[in-house]
């Protein structure tokens, strides 16, 4: 970011001229057009409102804001059939103030380099208000894992941790899973990253298996956290769990963990969905049997004890906690309106619009769980498991739930304190907080040379 000439006054000359607090929001700065894209907007909108809220330095935004580093990279690899498919990949490591950078990696036929840069931007924002000695990070290929070998997938996962190996390292960058990469994602990159140094380095990645490394408690993290985070929502605003329905949009690794979680405690789930639609059940939905139903076909759909309904369906039907755990951008001015739920809780990353966000403003029925406190809990056990590969030290899994609980019980409070403090939303509230820790780590260091 540093190369952009400066005008005398110590703006920037390749500007656009928006003093205009509208069109400064909507600038790009000049040369990183590559990271245009709507969830990059989006994350960008986020940051200049906190930041004019924050009073930080026009001169610092820019800094802030673009990513340190990205690497986008061809990956070839040999398919089943015998011929060979290259595939894009990317990395973005957004700051490097506060440590490492940190991030999951998605595999996702829409992956853009856009949406990986904004999704490393929150990860930033999300480890500096859990507190880790992290910066943000997120990796991508645009592909669909559904439609790949096994053997295809570990071609390409092992071809995309050779590309990245100068960009990457235990002190550097690691890795975790994200939507559509699982423990065997994890597994072989680890491997291919070992083989390369001649020994084995467990914690160049988080969410492996735990026989090779792997921390007690990860797999379940994401979601156990949004439904301690659902517990402490209902606290503050009286419901009880008995009779409490949720929907969930996104039956995957955290969407299936917060299921279960909140059903734990006492809460039917009523509504469930994947990427292929959704099922509905009033009484509430057995989740051992759809458990079963989902290890055999892969899909919620279909299951005989609910009727089909459409993802657009599921955020629209009424109940008391509704957790979108899928992609971005799901809740948007179309739609905010008509959600009708207490709790919103933001189990993926950015499934709520700016525009949608006004709305729910607005509509103070609904308390909303924003997504860089609610989905914090994977990026805490990461730590964990970084920690405890560091040290070749593993903690029993009581330990770690309560670690973790711990420390989303403190994020919890402090978000709490703002929001009444300022009477900001939740959403304002936990930001200001990740971005004023990062703005400050970034004063106390300075600028090298
Ligand atoms: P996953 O791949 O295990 O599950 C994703 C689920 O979403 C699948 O059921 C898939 O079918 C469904 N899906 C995909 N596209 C969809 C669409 N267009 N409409 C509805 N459903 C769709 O992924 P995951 O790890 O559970 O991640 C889910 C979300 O949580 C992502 O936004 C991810 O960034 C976020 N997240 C994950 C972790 C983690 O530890 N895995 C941590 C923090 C945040």
């Amino acid at each position: 970011m540093g190369s952009a000439a400066r005008g005398p006054a110590g703006k920037d000359r390749n500007r656009p001229a928006a003093p205009s607090r509208g069109s400064r929001f909507r600038a790009i700065f000049p040369g990183m057009e590559i990271y245009d894209h709507p969830t990059w907007r989006m994350a960008c909108q986020q940051f200049d409102l906190v930041a004019e809220r924050l009073d930080i330095p026009d001169c610092d935004r820019d800094r802030m804001k673009y990513p340190k580093r990205s690497m986008t990279v061809a990956i070839p690899v040999h398919t089943d059939d015998g011929c060979t498919r290259v595939f894009t990949g990317h990395r973005v490591q957004h700051h490097l103030a506060l440590g490492p950078t940190k991030g999951g990696l998605r595999y996702h036929p829409e992956v853009a380099l856009g949406e990986v840069a904004a999704l490393a931007m929150w990860m930033s924002w999300k480890c500096a208000l859990a507190g880790l000695p992290y910066g943000g990070a997120k990796g991508g290929v645009a592909c669909d894992p559904r439609t790949l070998s096994a053997t295809e997938l570990e071609r390409l996962t092992r071809r995309y941790t050779q590309e990245m190996i100068p960009f990457i390292g235990p002190q550097v960058d690691i890795m975790a899973p994200d939507m559509g990469t699982n423990e065997q994602v994890m597994a072989w990159m680890m491997d291919t990253y070992s083989v390369h140094m001649g020994y084995s380095v467990p914690s160049i990645v988080t969410g492996k298996p735990v026989r090779i490394g792997g921390s007690l408690g990860r797999r379940e993290a994401t979601g156990r956290g949004v439904a301690y985070l659902v517990n402490r929502a209902s606290d503050t605003i009286g419901l009880s769990h008995e009779n409490a329905t949720a929907c969930i949009q996104g039956y995957g690794n955290v969407g299936s963990v917060a299921a279960l979680s909140l059903a734990r405690h006492g809460v039917k789930i009523i509504a469930v969905s994947d990427v292929s639609g959704g099922v509905f059940n009033a009484r509430g939905l057995d989740l051992w049997k759809l458990n079963a139903h989902v290890a055999e076909k892969k899909t919620v759909l279909g299951f005989p004890e609910g009727d089909s309904l459409t993802n657009e369906q599921l955020l629209e039907t009424p109940c008391d906690i509704l957790v979108p755990a899928a992609l971005e951008r799901q809740i948007t001015a179309a739609n905010a309106g008509r959600i009708r739920c207490r709790i919103l809780a933001e189990a993926a990353n950015g499934p709520v619009t700016p525009e949608a966000d006004a709305i729910l403003a607005e509509r103070l029925e609904i308390f909303l769980i924003p997504d860089v406190l609610c989905n914090a809990g994977g990026v805490i056990v990461s730590y964990f498991e970084w920690v405890q590969d560091l040290q070749s030290f593993f903690w029993s899994e009581a330990e770690v739930t309560d670690k973790l609980f711990r420390i989303l019980e403190q994020a919890f409070v402090q978000m709490m304190a703002l929001v009444k403090k300022q009477k900001i939303s939740t959403r304002l509230a936990a930001l200001s907080l990740g971005i004023q820790r990062v703005h400050e780590a970034r004063k106390l260091r300075g600028l090298f040379p």
